[in-house]
């Protein structure tokens, strides 16, 4: 795991991004401004830009490089959510093994640092909603020593599951929250953009490990 590694996973989640910017988009224009995957796609972009930059460095410099890349350029309230989750996770990478619980604990940091900076956990109708089941369940899964392969089978679904659930809550932070009880019945964009790019790292690292 290295700056090639994070760059790899960067082109595996844009490209998800990519094939979704029509529905993302709709997401966001029913309950938010519409914003969202053009936010997303901005910060994917501007990473790419300094690929060779991220792919020189190790893994936890690399994940630093690219939390300021994306806290640089990346407006709207994701902005500096995508960021406090690359930056909390470079921040873990310094005192942890890069193993299944290793990683399972830097996963875990940045979804913390998003907590924090958002002030959101489960049940807000956010991206936690999704980030937050998925950490666990990493974490649960390092615990009981599962091989990565597994835990990169178990995860996906578990954050499809996730992101559906986003569609029967009422939005209590965020744009979205201004529409109360009119939230209820659409999905919410950071939780599909988060759960679209889980499963395309997932499927990325699946295949080198
Ligand atoms: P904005 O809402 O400023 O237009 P975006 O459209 O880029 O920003 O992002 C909207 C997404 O951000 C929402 O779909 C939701 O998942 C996420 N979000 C909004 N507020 C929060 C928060 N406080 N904590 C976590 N995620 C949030
Ligand atoms: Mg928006």
């Amino acid at each position: 795991m290295n700056g090639k590694t994070i760059m790899a996973c960067i082109d595996a989640a844009h490209g998800s991004l990519t094939a979704h910017t029509d529905e993302i988009a709709l997401l966001d224009q029913q309950i938010g401004d519409g914003d969202h995957i053009f936010n997303m796609l901005r910060g994917m972009e501007a990473l790419l830009a300094v690929r060779a930059q991220i792919e020189a460095e190790a893994f936890g410099p690399a994940l630093e490089l690219a939390g300021s890349k994306v806290l640089s350029t990346v407006g709207g309230s994701s902005g500096p959510l995508f960021f406090s989750l690359l930056n909390g996770m470079a921040k873990a990478a310094a005192s942890n093994g890069m193993d299944v619980a290793g990683f399972a604990r830097i996963f875990a940091a940045g979804v913390d640092a998003v907590g924090q900076r958002g002030k959101t956990g489960v049940g807000s109708k956010t991206m936690m909603d999704v980030l937050i089941p998925v950490a666990r369940r990493f974490e649960e899964l390092a615990a009981a020593g599962a091989p990565a392969a597994a835990v990169l089978d178990a995860l996906p679904p578990l954050a499809e599951e996730s992101m559906l659930a986003t569609r029967d809550m009422i939005a209590t932070k965020g744009r979205a929250s201004f529409l109360g009880e009119r939230s209820r019945g659409h999905i919410d964009p950071g939780a599909r953009s988060s759960q679209l790019m889980i499963a395309a790292v997932c499927a990325r690292l699946a295949q080198s490990s």
